[in-house]
């Protein structure tokens, strides 16, 4: 079999109509869009239309959307952008203990410059409730900034619901979309969201291009300071490419949004299946419906989640454990300890993310390899070769999600 690829929440390929769109403007159409003259009119053309398409697939109006140099990118900049625009009226974030390291991160690089943040922390299987969020906030709260859709796990947060909170106690709303985009509906005005975060390479468009949507009346300082491009809101001439692309893919994800989630939940929910029925002694992490319809984590006792992603990679499969970001170090995961799984489950997990290129084949070969890897891995294991009644007990249920909140917290009071 042929290479299967099930890590699309690290990234995506590129997809053909994508790459078409992109080529021209590695070619002739080279212009500027600040310029006046024939090339530059060329290339702005190429920004408004894609701003028009990223607009429409949230439901918001063009000049609502701010490119950036990817989904990180406008993390920082709808987080310290709003947090030193409303300095005068407090210092204080709320976020949570799952984020991706590039909100989580921009936290602690603002704790650094005196704010004061609170990491709420989710239930075992990874939710959390808006009520949470209104009891968190105070009069000195100028952001709250919570993930659409959890990259680890897929767990879906409830952002309507959110946004409802933030709205009547007038506060700024935040999210990082990058993984919801192009896999679940989005209406900003509806969600009561002020800022929402999307990547390009996570919706089959290429790396190094992003956008913030920012609602109209919201004011943040910008980041990069210099010419007048995207309003003056984000300096530096725009990556025409990467824009035309991220544009079309939007628009192609628009059109497919339906269709294609129910296929890739499908054939996501048949590889669960298998794996349950295959694979003795193994968990879903995450909440069961709510979450993406690509995601799966899946935690394998007594084994190293590394070493099945090494045994699959020699299968053909790439897969992933822990956040892309992070694999390649030895800590666990961050949101499956906060989720309160044992430092064991955490690093026996394992994350498939299926995109719109995987089938019914590349699932079946994954079932076909993935009960001997687990069988032959767990015969290696000294935890599971002792006898049954003297297997640790890794009970992860009755875990409290909060024990582990320090691994996140470092050492801060939540
Ligand atoms: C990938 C990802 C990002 C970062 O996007 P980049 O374009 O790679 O910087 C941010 N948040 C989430 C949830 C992601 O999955």
């Amino acid at each position: 079999m042929k290479n299967v690829y099930m890590d699309n929440n690290a990234t995506t390929p590129v997809r053909a109509e994508v790459r078409e769109k992109v080529l021209p403007f590695l070619g002739g159409k080279f212009g500027n869009p600040s310029s006046v003259h024939w090339a530059g009119r060329a290339a702005h053309a190429a920004l408004d239309e894609a701003r028009e398409h990223v607009a429409r697939i949230l439901g918001a109006k063009d000049r609502e959307v701010v490119f950036t140099g990817s989904g990180s990118e406008a993390d920082n900049m709808a987080i310290k952008g709003a947090c030193f625009a409303l300095r005068k009226k407090g210092k204080h974030i709320i976020t949570t203990a799952v984020e991706h390291p590039a909100v989580l991160e921009t936290c602690r690089d603002l704790e650094k410059h005196g704010a004061d943040v609170t990491y709420l922390p989710v239930k075992p299987d990874g939710t959390m409730e808006a009520a949470e969020v209104g009891a968190a906030i105070r009069d000195d709260t100028v952001l709250v900034t919570i993930m659409f859709a959890n990259n680890e796990t897929g767990v879906v947060f409830p952002i309507k619901e959110i946004g409802a909170v933030t709205r009547k106690k007038g506060v700024l709303f935040h999210t990082d979309a990058v993984q919801a985009v192009g896999k679940l509906p989005i209406r900003v005005e509806e969600l009561g969201v002020d800022m929402l975060s999307l990547s390009g390479h996570k919706l089959y468009a290429p790396k190094g291009v992003g956008a913030l949507y920012i609602r109209s009346g919201v004011r943040i300082e910008r980041l990069i300071s210099g010419g007048h491009q995207e309003r003056n809101r984000r300096a530096g001439t725009e990556n025409i490419p990467g824009i035309a692309g991220l544009g079309e893919a939007a628009r192609l994800a628009a059109q497919e949004i339906d269709e294609e989630s129910a296929r890739t939940k499908r054939l996501r929910d048949r590889l669960e299946r298998g794996i349950f029925e295959k694979v003795p002694r193994c968990r879903r992490n995450g909440h069961p419906e709510r979450r993406l319809p690509n995601t799966s984590n899946i935690s394998f006792e007594y084994i190293e989640g590394e070493g099945i992603l090494l045994s699959l990679d020699m299968e053909g499969v790439a897969a992933s454990s822990g956040s892309a970001c992070t694999s390649g170090s030895l800590d666990p995961s961050h949101v499956l300890l906060a989720m309160g799984l044992s430092h064991e489950l955490a690093h026996g997990s394992v994350r498939l993310s299926l995109g719109r290129d995987n089938t019914d084949a590349e699932v079946d070969h994954v079932l076909s390899v993935l009960p001997g890897i687990a069988e032959r891995l767990r015969a290696m294991s000294p935890l599971y070769n002792r006898r049954p009644e003297e297997r640790p007990a890794l009970k992860y249920e009755e875990l409290a999600c909060s024990t582990h909140a320090h691994d996140i917290g470092d050492g801060h009071d939540h």
